[in-house]
């Protein structure tokens, strides 16, 4: 699949349209989902055009795959989320309904998520 260029993520990349921030650096952006599903849920990209996880790890440098991890750590940990946990999705694709064709973790936390699926 193509990398669309005006998916909303890009957008927001190019700060085109606003996000609420919540960490940034040379490889990810950490912003407020604004549909949020859990009293914290954040979302992470990472800056390079990369359609979902299964493009991702195929044709991302290992400095990017390194950096975007870091990330996702380091977004957690500066939310203060490590001591109750947290939770990581990474929807790829149309059977885990992904809507945003630029790759993304969501980091859900605030309170017991409860069984991993909703049936
Ligand atoms: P997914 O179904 O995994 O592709 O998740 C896409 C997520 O992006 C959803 O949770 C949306 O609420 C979220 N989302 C869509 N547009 C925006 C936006 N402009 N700012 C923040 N989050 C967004």
């Amino acid at each position: 699949m193509a990398y669309d260029q005006n998916n909303v993520f890009a957008m927001i990349l190019r700060g085109e349209i606003p996000c609420e921030k919540v960490y940034e650096d040379e490889f990810a952006l950490s912003f407020n989902d604004i549909n949020a599903q859990a009293p914290i849920h954040v979302l992470v990209i990472p800056k390079g055009e990369y359609v979902s996880m299964a493009d991702f790890s195929v044709a991302a440098s290992p400095e990017e795959i390194t950096g975007f991890f870091r990330a996702v750590g380091e977004t957690a940990r500066s939310l203060g989320l490590e001591k109750d946990g947290y939770r990581l999705i990474a929807n790829t694709g149309s059977n885990a309904h992904q809507e945003v064709p630029h790759l993304h973790f969501h980091i859900l936390s605030g309170r017991k998520l409860g069984p991993m699926l909703s049936r």
